[in-house]
């Protein structure tokens, strides 16, 4: 499953989308401890696969939680992207 995590405002879209299929199969979830905001916890999917999600405090708060890993300059490579070894994440702004 394609899931999509945000919301849009005046100022753009802040979504946060995830392939949970890949999450399914994979070990340690490392996106997890990757995260310095604690944007993601780990739960079960409708399918009972064990999935990664964005919390449900930190959806409508994206822009200013990841503000910290997007500087306006050059913008290093995301530490939840970068952590992944499955290329299942991906963040729209
Ligand atoms: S590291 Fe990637 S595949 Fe693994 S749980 Fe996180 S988003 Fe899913
Ligand atoms: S960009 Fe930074 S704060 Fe946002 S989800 Fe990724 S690791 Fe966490």
């Amino acid at each position: 499953m394609i899931a999509h995590y945000g919301y849009q405002d005046a100022e753009g879209e802040f979504f946060i989308t995830i392939d949970t299929d890949r999450c399914a199969r994979c070990d340690g979830k490392p996106c997890v401890a990757a995260c310095p905001r604690g944007v993601f916890t780990v739960e079960e999917d409708p399918y009972g696969e064990t999935v990664v999600a964005v919390d449900d405090r930190r959806r409508k708060r994206l822009k200013y939680e990841c503000a910290g890993c997007k500087p306006a300059g050059d913008r290093p490579p995301l530490p939840c992207v970068r952590a992944c070894p499955w290329g299942a994440m991906t963040h729209s702004w």
